[in-house]
């Protein structure tokens, strides 16, 4: 129980310029959330017991799944990250500090290295397996772009989960049980979550899926199928391959002059062809050796499909000099004439009679014919899948919505226990690498999540399971103690039912209370007043309703705590 009066509790009439979305607005003028600087936030007491409400499920969740949880230290050395190459390749969206010896740590950004170290040296046996261990912590990441409040924060809350297997299979199983804990966790929340396929970055068995929450402001695409139910990040959707129309030669290549053209739009503009008969060609470094790719001109790349083919090679744009020592002049190469690996989405197979840069400033090769003119080695699906484009699985048109990752489960394999050398001894006592998998849940997040997919223009309507507070009890008269005495026995029975309540006793206009009410959002608001006692007791009406109902004293709390149960 809490008494707005004693409460840290300021509601904002306006939201802070820096606010774009509506949970962001919302979560700091409802009082729950306070800035501290760019991408770091204080929770205030409301938003720190709606968050810990969280906590409880994941970690209800996570135990019921066989996990255990730890805690590790946020600071780690440097050593730990090396081992793997990540001190390296994290680049600067991982935070570095020194201590006074100047030895370097990292403020954790994720936590792969130390769980598998633990293992290491923890587990040695196939008797212990399988394991899975978890923690909540705060991590680190120099985000690009700090924005939209928790959604994207410098300092945020993760659930981090690591496990550990003797086997692929058992690995599969280990998947299973956390995938099958998110699908309870974001229900119990009351968070609309979607599983997508997700990027790997890596080849061979490792797979991944994504919980997505839907929404304008996200950062991804994620492409759906309506009929069969396919979902997949756009970095990692296929698509049904359809090859170019142009598929029947039509004499030699012929030279053309194409002054001053040099996007595939400007080119099939000016030789009023269309936009897919032009091949585009990109010169791309990977693992810093040269390749060509090509896409029909009206597609892009997707540079992870990519890196994928060439074994995980990191991919990197090529300079203008290269691009002129492999090809010729940027924005007028082609495929003929090279010599370094030349990588096609499908889609060009068999493609004749398309038209390449000439890698000859202001020229372009028409009536080419791939098979024929250039040296394509190898044929994949490279490019990135659009709205429109064809389900891999049944056909049908693929739509796309913009959505956020809320969770994500990743099988890792043998990546980070090979490179600790994190062994245990099988039934046979021959030493094997472990398998194992990650799994994350952006905590703080899923707050802020909760918040953007359930509001009105009134303010935030939180779920039961996890709102502050789950009533909201107005006095309207204060200075009455009759009104007094009744809402506070009634406060006495809700608390006796585990059901926590707020009660604003302020000695404000009932006017401004309504609309407090409403911005917070407590599941059920109940108000105490003499009018309304004098009409047969207290007002009582859930958050998503208009009006109110008169409900009398004595069947009060049986009453919300019924009604609780489906909000
Ligand atoms: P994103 O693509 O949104 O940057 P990510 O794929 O980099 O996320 P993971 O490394 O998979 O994130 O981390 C696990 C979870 O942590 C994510 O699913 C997300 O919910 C959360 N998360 C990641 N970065 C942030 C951040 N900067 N602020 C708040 N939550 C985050
Ligand atoms: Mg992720």
């Amino acid at each position: 129980m809490m008494r707005w009066s004693r409460a840290l509790l300021n509601t904002l009439r306006e939201a802070p310029q820096d606010a774009e979305i509506v949970s962001h607005k919302l979560m700091i003028r409802a009082g729950m959330l306070r800035k501290l600087g760019g991408g770091l936030y204080t929770y205030m007491p409301l938003g720190l017991r709606a968050l810990q409400k969280i906590e409880r499920i994941v970690r209800e969740e996570m135990d019921r799944a066989g996990a255990q949880e730890t805690l590790f230290p946020i600071l780690q050395p440097a050593e730990l990250w090396k081992q793997t190459g990540r001190w390296e390749t994290m680049g600067p969206g991982m935070f570095r500090v020194q201590d006074r010896k100047e030895a370097w740590f990292v403020l954790a950004p994720t936590a792969e290295e130390a769980f598998t170290a633990l293992a290491k040296s923890e587990i040695s046996s196939y008797r212990q397996l399988p394991c899975t261990i978890y923690q909540i912590r705060n991590k680190f990441r120099d985000e690009i772009r700090p924005r939209f409040g928790l959604i994207r924060g410098k300092e945020f809350i993760m659930k981090d989960a690591y496990s550990f297997d003797a086997d692929d299979a058992g690995a599969d199983a280990s998947y299973k049980a956390m995938f099958d804990a998110y699908v309870r966790i974001f229900k119990r929340v009351g968070l609309a979550a979607t599983p997508v396929e997700a990027d790997t970055g890596d080849i061979g068995g490792n797979f991944s899926h994504e919980f997505m929450v839907f929404a304008e402001s996200g950062e991804d695409g994620i492409l759906s199928c309506g009929s069969c139910g396919y979902a997949a990040n756009q970095e990692r959707a296929e698509r049904q391959q359809v090859r170019v129309a142009y598929q029947t030669e039509a004499g030699a290549a012929e030279r053309v002059a194409t002054p001053g053209q040099h996007s595939c739009e400007e080119v099939a503009k000016f030789l009023g062809e269309p936009l897919d008969r032009v091949v585009k060609s990109l010169v791309v470094l990977a693992n810093g050796k040269p390749v060509m790719v090509l896409v029909p001109g009206d597609r892009e790349l997707n540079e992870l499909k990519l890196r994928r083919l060439l074994g995980g090679a990191k991919i990197e744009a090529a300079d203008e000099a290269t691009v002129a020592a492999v090809a010729g002049p940027c924005g007028s190469i082609g495929p003929v004439g090279v010599s370094v690996p030349v990588y096609a989405d499908s889609a060009l197979e068999g493609a004749a009679n398309v038209i390449v840069g000439a890698n000859e400033e202001g020229f372009h090769l028409r009536h080419v014919s791939l098979a024929r003119d250039a040296k394509v080695t190898q044929f994949a699906d490279l490019a990135l899948v659009r709205e429109g484009d064809l389900c891999p699985h049944c056909g049908q048109k693929l739509a796309i919505r913009r959505g956020t990752e809320v969770g994500q489960c990743f099988k890792l394999g043998k990546k980070y226990s090979q490179a600790f050398g994190a062994t245990f001894l099988d039934e046979k006592g021959s030493p094997q690498v472990l398998t194992m998998g990650c799994y994350g849940i952006g905590v703080s997040r899923t707050l802020q999540a909760i918040v953007e997919q359930r509001n009105d223009e009134n303010g935030i309507i939180w779920p039961a399971a996890v709102a502050p507070y789950q009533v909201a009890l107005l006095i309207l008269d204060p200075d009455n103690p009759e009104v007094v005495a009744k809402a506070e026995a009634l406060a006495e029975a809700l608390e006796a039912r585990g059901i926590d309540v707020f009660i604003d006793d302020r000695a404000e206009r009932p006017g401004i209370k309504f609309k407090d009410a409403d911005l917070i959002g407590l599941p059920i608001r109940v108000v105490a007043g003499a009018k309304g006692f004098a009409k047969g007791g207290f007002e009582v009406r859930a958050r998503t309703e208009k009006d109110s109902a008169i409900v009398a004293p004595e069947a009060a709390a049986e009453l919300i705590a019924e009604r609780l149960k489906s909000l």
